[in-house]
């Protein structure tokens, strides 16, 4: 039988310090070449094991091949120049140095797909793999070339689309694109932004899923999130024209958020990834904590639709910090799952 209430995270977990300084964001590997290899490899082992250790239902590789979700994967791609950097202000929020595109972008091998393959031997559970979203690529790089923010996450799209379909065949059970820019761009999202995750999901059997949240708890997103007043409404924006999308699964930030749970009845029917965990505090959410909010999702979310899961990935966290939540997580949803049994019986005894 089908577990009710699968646990996840939305992506990516803490990497071991013998692989890169822990506690850090984007931080640079400790390794190289051969060592390197090996060392993400093992890295995987370790994030799988803690995951599976913790009751994690749907697993994944805690991202621990990649430096930043975004441009490890940009990096093998033609078209982009490294070297030739740009500062611009990512999700309208904070400067950064990014990658120029001089040329037309296009992928030459596979990113992620041996990486999929082999967490996919390592495990028989459900794994789900993330990508970054066409439209928050697209806000990480500085285009010289298509000059057309639209253009340009179309090609990306495409791309995604031959990776996703890889990823897929390599027995991928969920792949997740991550578009934190789609609480920033409204306009666009509603225009294109929703069309182009449409087209990278062409053609999958696979379940598909889009993470749109508030972002890591670094200091500028935190700063952001004070500015956004006593309601976070940014979700009501997008929410309409995601619901009539193709996308199964929408994971979305609501433990500590000021997010009104109620904009969750806008995705009615949608399968939906809810955040009982934040990312941004080293605090550790009781399982009663986890269980309130994924009580108050099921207001608007069908029991076999909820996915408890955290607000965003983990990888700022300690490992100590992070394995209890995940932990906390577990036995959160394992409290509504015999509150939903519960039920049931009655219900059942009533007929
Ligand atoms: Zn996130």
């Amino acid at each position: 039988m089908k577990t009710l209430l699968p646990t996840s995270t939305a992506g990516s977990l803490p990497k071991p310090s013998w692989l890169a300084e822990p506690e850090k964001l984007w931080s640079p590997w400790k390794l190289e070449g051969e060592a390197l290899t090996h060392g993400k490899r093992d890295a995987l082992r370790v994030s799988l094991h803690e995951q599976q250790y913790a009751g994690i239902d749907i697993v994944s590789d805690g991202e621990q091949t990649r430096q930043h979700f975004v441009t490890t994967f940009i990096e093998h791609l033609t078209g982009v120049d490294f070297e030739n950097r740009k500062t611009v202000k990512i999700r309208d929020r904070y400067e950064a140095s990014v990658p120029t595109v001089v040329g037309p972008v296009s992928r030459q091998k596979s990113v992620f797909v041996d990486d999929a393959k082999f967490l996919r031997q390592q495990t028989n559970k459900p794994i789900k793999w993330a990508l970054p979203g066409p439209m928050t690529m697209i806000d990480t790089l500085y285009d010289d070339h298509y000059k057309s923010r639209e253009k340009l996450a179309w090609e990306f799209a495409k791309i995604l689309n031959q990776e996703a379909k890889e990823l897929e065949a390599a027995g991928v059970d969920i792949i997740q694109f991550d578009e934190p820019a789609f609480n920033v761009f409204f306009d666009d999202v509603n225009d294109w932004g929703i069309a182009c995750l449409e087209r990278a999901i062409e053609g999958l059997k696979c379940e598909t899923a889009v993470h749109i949240c508030y972002g890591y708890g670094i200091k500028a997103n935190t700063e952001w999130k004070k500015t956004l007043g006593s309601q976070w409404r940014q979700y009501e924006e997008i929410f309409p024209k995601l619901q009539q999308s193709n996308i199964d699964i929408i994971s979305l930030e609501c433990h500590n958020s000021r997010v009104p749970i109620e904009l969750l009845e806008l995705i009615r029917g949608k399968k939906v990834m809810v955040g009982a965990i934040d990312v941004a505090t080293n605090e550790i959410e009781t399982p009663e904590e986890v269980a309130d909010t994924l009580r108050k999702a099921l207001g608007f979310v069908d029991p076999d639709k909820l996915y408890p899961c955290t607000n965003c990935g983990m990888t700022p966290l300690s490992r100590d910090i992070a394995n209890a939540k995940l932990n906390a997580l577990s036995q959160g949803a394992a409290i509504i799952r015999k509150e939903l049994a519960a039920e049931f019986s009655l219900a059942n005894q009533e007929l």
